[in-house]
């Protein structure tokens, strides 16, 4: 849903200028990057804000608050436990058995993913891996970075120019790059017949 201050495409009025004026592909997904991490992050603002009002969330506030009750109670007095199981020992048990899930829940490895406030990630990370689920999923979206061959015969150059091609194709090269990229191609392309990577004797090295 779009909301009071933005346009049509999601934008504001400041991303909305700063689209108008990116200069390639690459610089006009950054801003839609932008435009998305905003309104994800004021989607959530707007969820906390009104969460406590809803009926699902004073559910949950009343559960944590009860929660947060019992823990208290048993830490005070640890003998209450034993009148509880011999009184309620169903309840004592769901209560047991949720601390016990939470404590293991506090020892999974974390994900050590760097958020952009500076701060871990810290939710669960997947097993065998650095990351949670969905930094996971955002590290395999990211374009890879570009890299060339060394540049020192005919093939070689062939091969980073279909390179250079995919990846202009895939994001991982922006336009001007791409330019530049062509000019020292055809540079190497015609200096490879000419240059020798042994010096002669005498020549300086
Ligand atoms: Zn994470």
């Amino acid at each position: 849903m779009l909301r009071d201050w933005e346009d049509a495409g999601g934008f504001t009025e400041e991303e909305r200028k700063l689209f108008i004026e990116a200069e390639d592909f690459n610089e006009r997904k950054a801003v839609e990057r932008m435009r998305d991490e905003r309104r994800r992050r004021e989607d959530e603002e707007e969820l906390k804000k009104s969460w406590p009002n809803t009926e699902e969330g004073r559910v949950f506030v009343q559960f944590a608050q009860a929660f947060a009750a019992c823990r208290k109670l048993l830490e005070q007095s640890p003998e209450t436990a034993e009148t509880a199981q011999r009184a309620d020992g169903k309840t004592l048990d769901i209560y047991s058995k949720l601390r016990e899930n939470l404590a293991l829940a506090n020892r999974a490895p974390r994900c050590s993913y760097r958020k952009s406030d500076g701060q871990l990630c810290r939710a669960p990370k997947m097993k065998g891996e650095e990351y949670c689920c969905m930094h996971l999923a955002m590290e395999a979206a990211r374009p890879k970075k570009f890299s060339l061959p060394a540049l020192d015969d005919a093939n070689a150059i062939q091969v980073a120019i279909t390179k250079g091609a995919q990846g202009l194709l895939d994001g991982t090269l922006d336009e001007k790059c791409a330019v530049k990229l062509a000019h020292y191609l055809r540079l190497a392309a015609s200096n490879v017949s000419k240059v020798r990577f042994e010096p002669d004797e005498g020549e300086i090295s």
